[in-house]
């Protein structure tokens, strides 16, 4: 027993003296460098970014880097190093009726147009809208950046699933079936009619029979079934439902941060079953808790300008929003928002838990998202410098920023063909 403790404790000194070794040998400035060349040579895919509604116009050039709030431009893509961004077709929850519906359906369709209008019309020389995970890659190889569509919230389909397919051939390529708020097709992970801190209170009890439908349709078309926002049983159901690999596009780790938003344990180990995969969000609130006094002046401030919504920000006028956002940096200043290390800790995390496989990466940037370190796409390195700095791969990285994504668009492309569904409809 104890010639075998000692050939133990030898081998640990041993391999620790390696390790000592390895990592003198590298000083800051070789690790920076190796981290550069790995981030310039993977495809960095951020599966969220938002977009308002004038996108594509004088208030929202992607070229010229405007008013803070936007944070995606494709000279501080450039400058980042951020390739590939999947731009969001997103509209808030409101009413289940007709009317509600028709006028979701009509927002959508403005963000679409917006995102066309901008890669075919505004730089078709500097990006180009991919509708395949093949396209990423030519695209990037040609030196283009890529943009992507994604849809966050399925209410604008109404009870009208063929809409779907209508999405699909704008570029929908993820669809999140919930927002904020329960709608027709499931239960949300956080309930509009109750204090967002507390659980959601059901609806449904997870996917409704018309959620199961969109699913489906999903899979057929060949658009990835994404679980972010949506309530727990509502993942669990949609990932039990999709014959495809599925997305988390953007969320935490409750293992982490236990935030209505985030994944538990079960969701996760769910993803890894499918082959899908979980991006991790750069969101201040889901990475960690928000200090309590800041907690407090953030709220007095959004009563004080009697902003109840991302929108009413648009109806302060000059004077009010400066006003607002010098009280609103004193806050920041006094309390800095979560760092890269706490985006990090929640890959980890989840990589430590389902597999360097299945886990990515995602901003949310314009929709909430930034962080200290990754505040708009001009600080895209940092996040790989980080993974380089916890000692994650090359090829570990590679996955991370994009591989893992690509490989469940391509698994869902190749189902969504052996159905023929698109065939059918004359679309392929
Ligand atoms: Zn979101």
């Amino acid at each position: 027993m104890k010639f075998k403790a000692l050939l133990l404790t030898t081998a640990i000194l041993f391999s620790s003296a390696a390790w000592a070794e390895t990592a003198w040998a590298e000083t800051d400035a070789e690790l920076i460098a190796r981290a550069r060349g790995i981030h310039d040579r993977v495809i960095t895919v951020d599966t969220h970014v938002d977009i308002p509604p004038n996108y594509g116009s004088e208030a929202y050039d992607p070229m010229k880097p405007g008013p803070r709030g936007q944070q995606v431009h494709i000279p501080t893509q450039i400058e980042g190093g951020l390739d590939a961004t999947f731009l969001i077709v997103y509209v808030g929850q409101g009413e289940l009726s007709t009317i509600g519906y028709a006028s979701a359906l009509s927002d959508a369709m403005i963000k679409f147009a917006a995102i066309h209008k901008v890669a075919e019309k505004m730089y078709p020389d500097k990006i180009e809208i991919a509708y395949t995970a093949d396209d990423v890659r030519r695209i990037n190889a040609a030196g283009k950046k890529v943009a992507l569509i994604g849809i966050e919230n399925g209410y604008p389909i109404g009870e009208d699933i063929d809409l779907i397919d209508l999405f699909y051939d704008y570029g929908g390529r993820y669809f999140g079936h919930t927002h904020i708020g329960h709608n027709q097709l499931g239960d949300s992970s956080m309930d509009l009619s109750r204090n967002l801190s507390e659980p959601a209170k059901p609806l449904h009890g997870g996917l409704s029979a018309l959620g199961k439908e969109a699913v489906k349709r999903c899979n057929q078309v060949g658009i990835m079934n994404d679980i972010s926002h949506a309530g727990k049983q509502t993942a669990l159901d949609i990932i039990a439902a999709s014959k495809a690999p599925v997305i988390a596009s953007h969320s935490g780790a409750k293992g982490v941060f236990d935030h209505p938003r985030n994944l538990s344990d079960e969701e996760l180990l769910a993803l890894k079953k499918n082959n899908g995969v979980a991006q991790m969000v750069a969101f201040d609130t889901y990475l960690r808790a928000v200090p309590k006094d800041k907690a407090a002046a953030s709220k007095a401030l959004l009563e004080e300008f009697n902003i109840k919504e991302m929108s009413d920000m648009g109806k302060l006028t000059p004077d009010q929003l400066k006003a607002y956002r010098a009280k609103a940096d004193e806050i920041e200043l006094k309390w800095p928002k979560a760092g890269v290390k706490d985006l990090a800790d929640h890959i980890d995390y989840t990589v430590k838990l389902i597999g360097v496989d299945h886990v990515g990466i995602a901003s949310d940037f314009n929709g909430g998202g930034g962080i200290v370190g990754w505040n708009g796409a001009g600080e895209t390195f940092n996040v790989t410098l980080e993974l380089v700095k916890r000692g994650y791969t090359e090829d570990q990285i590679a996955k991370i920023w994009g591989g893992n994504l690509l490989r469940v668009m391509a698994d869902v492309e190749k189902y969504a063909a052996k159905t023929k569904y698109n065939k059918k409809r004359g679309k392929v």
